[in-house]
């Protein structure tokens, strides 16, 4: 068997992403390895989100040229694929700058990867082909959904039509597009019985889902993931990324009524003040999105709220940077991701003249950064002494532990005496660490088992 190594960098849809290809490639003879000096192809799915993301994969694509040397020196060959959404924003750029590389593929086009490989040396497909990329994927195969665990993400939806001023990925990945009902529900079926029990849908924009459902209609992501909940064996449903002017009633109501919806938000709002908010070009207040919180709250009061923020926005004042600490003490958040602005080549937010110096950017974001630590910590301590679903996906820290997320996506180490990955237990949560909990299976309630 030829060797390949993935490596995968960025969001869950990169993630999701590689799994894909790994599929596509299985069914050209290649195996997956973890070890980059054995493989025969070196693929690297990158991330275009942040000036950092970006370099980090031309310091990575230095270590492979050295090893590439070597094998040939050694009488074998390797080829490098750059994929993901370095790959569609650079194009034919990387071939200049990094020689190493003998495809470059986009996010929309790796499923013609066997075809880009035989091409050889310079092949690229950087195209957002007509044609839905799912319906030339090979089919999920049980054997290599057993081998990635009990928990799986799955694409409903891709692209993005926001165009916030900040961002690269209506650039990367292109409009929405939303799959068909039909093709989740199959694939989801696929994945449950082969034993995944929790399915994180994904896209972008997730709760911009639109596709057309089995009676033609389009359909909302609240009405998927109602029909979701129907599928046999699937405890647990999750879904991200999400955008606030999406947050529609039936989506709220679904945490209200649906058991198998975990309690669990991710609601990115970048920033608490309206100016800046307008110039990221998010098209809601911060006060319309405390209401959309109130609203999410009133529907699941338990509701673990999680969101990402960017600091440093050009232009953004000492005053308007009050505006998001004041944002996040109202709503607490549960956790959050933290950057410093990045400026990304082509976005609008670059042209603003008034930059933010680095030394403030790295002020706002300490000072962020210590009340959303505080406030996650407060959220895990406010579970201590709580009864708690787990679902165990994996051996734990210590021999004989097993661990596995509470709804809150909290994970929790536990002893696993008798118990199994996949079982769904009640854990008595006994103490909590910086980034683990810890707890106690309930005595004598069986556990909801994987079969
Ligand atoms: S909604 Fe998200 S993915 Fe879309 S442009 Fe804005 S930040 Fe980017």
């Amino acid at each position: 068997m030829k060797k390949v190594f993935i490596k995968s960098y960025g969001c869950q849809m990169n993630a999701y992403d590689a799994e894909r290809m790994a599929d596509v490639l299985a069914r050209e003879g290649y195996a997956e390895t973890g070890a980059v000096e054995e493989a025969d192809l070196v693929v690297l799915n990158t991330c275009h989100i942040r000036e950092k993301a970006a370099e980090k994969v031309y310091s990575e694509l230095g270590r492979v040229r050295v090893l590439k040397e070597e094998r040939k020196a050694a009488g074998r060959d390797t080829q490098v694929v750059l994929a993901g959404c370095v790959a569609q924003a650079e194009g034919r750029e990387i071939f200049r700058r990094a020689p190493v590389v003998d495809v470059v593929v986009g996010p929309q086009s790796y499923q013609n990867l066997p075809a880009l490989l035989r091409q050889g040396r310079g092949a690229m497909d950087t195209e957002f082909p007509a044609d839905d990329k799912f319906d030339a994927l090979p089919a999920l195969e049980p054997a290599r959904i057993r081998g990635r665990g009990v928990t799986a993400f799955l694409t409903v939806q891709e692209g993005c039509d926001k165009f916030c001023t900040f961002c690269v990925v209506p650039y990367t990945r292109g409009a929405e597009v939303s799959r068909p009902v039909a093709r989740i529900l199959d694939e989801a079926r696929r994945l449950t019985d082969s034993g995944v029990r929790e399915v994180t849908l994904i896209g972008q924009n997730v709760n911009a889902y639109h596709g057309e459902g089995p009676d033609g209609a389009p359909w909302t992501l609240g009405r998927l993931l109602h029909a979701l909940a129907e599928v046999p064996g699937l405890h647990r449903l999750r879904y991200t990324t999400s955008h606030p002017r999406d947050m529609d009633d039936a989506l709220i109501a679904a945490h209200r009524d649906l058991p198998q919806l975990m309690p669990y938000l991710h609601l990115p709002v970048q920033a608490g003040s309206d100016r800046v908010l307008a110039a990221m070009n998010r098209k809601h207040t911060a006060d319309e999105y405390r209401r959309i919180i109130d609203r999410v709250r009133a529907a699941r009061p338990d509701i673990a709220l999680t969101s990402d923020f960017i600091v440093g926005f050009p232009g953004e004042t000492d005053a308007e940077f009050e505006d998001t600490m004041r944002l996040i003490e109202d709503v607490r958040f549960a956790g959050a991701f933290s950057f410093k602005y990045s400026s990304r080549p082509g976005t609008p937010a670059a042209e603003i003249e008034a930059q933010v110096p680095e030394s403030v950017k790295t002020e706002r974001l300490a000072r962020l950064q210590e009340r959303l630590e505080a406030h996650r910590q407060a959220f895990n301590h406010g579970t201590v002494g709580r009864t708690l679903d787990v679902l165990l996906e994996k051996a734990g820290r210590h021999p004989g532990q097993l661990a596995g997320k509470t709804p809150y996506l909290q994970m929790v180490q536990i002893d696993g005496a008798g118990l199994s990955v996949g079982d769904v237990v009640p854990v008595r949560i006994t103490a909590a660490g910086s980034n683990s909990l810890f707890g106690e299976a309930v005595a004598g309630v069986p556990a909801a088992s994987a079969a």
